[in-house]
């Protein structure tokens, strides 16, 4: 199974968002992209859709910038994952060229359920179990190198 590069992005925006609190500057759009080197307009697209599932708010004003939910914190990984990449199997059976076998087919439930256990394995965690050491500490020490070309 392959993340789509959209909940890639996404996941890697509230990591950083996850340690970019107390005395650190406020983070920005721009700032997450540069931070994780890619174009400021795909991460735009995923700040706004984070926004959208209630995991990041804009705070206005002096101090203000993007910041984690208290939802965002606590919440499931797996419901993240599952809410990023949409009800879509991990194999196309309809479409414009539909398979023979898609009503009786072994392989498709198979991969159903892998999928779900794919997601179940992330149920249990939150973001704040992924910026735990080692990779908060590298998170935090994290500098762009200008904007990234789209
Ligand atoms: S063989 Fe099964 S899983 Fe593969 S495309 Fe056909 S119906 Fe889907």
């Amino acid at each position: 199974m392959r993340l789509t590069r959209f909940t890639d992005l996404a996941l890697r925006a509230v990591m950083r968002l996850a340690v970019a609190e107390g005395d650190a500057p406020a983070s920005t759009t721009r700032e997450v992209a540069e931070v994780m080197n890619v174009p400021a307009a795909h991460m735009a697209k995923v700040v706004a859709r984070l926004q959208h599932l209630g995991v990041v708010e804009a705070r206005r004003g002096r101090g203000g910038g993007l910041a984690l939910t208290g939802l965002g914190r606590r919440a499931s990984l797996g419901w993240l994952v599952r809410e990023l990449e949409g009800e879509g199997e991990v194999v196309v059976c309809e479409g414009d060229a539909p398979c023979p076998l898609r009503g009786a087919c072994r392989l498709r439930r198979a991969l159903r359920e892998a999928q779900e256990a794919f997601h179940a394995t992330l149920d249990p965690l939150t973001v704040g179990d992924l910026v735990a050491s080692p990779t908060g500490p590298v998170l935090v020490g994290l500098v762009g190198r200008g904007p990234v070309a789209d």
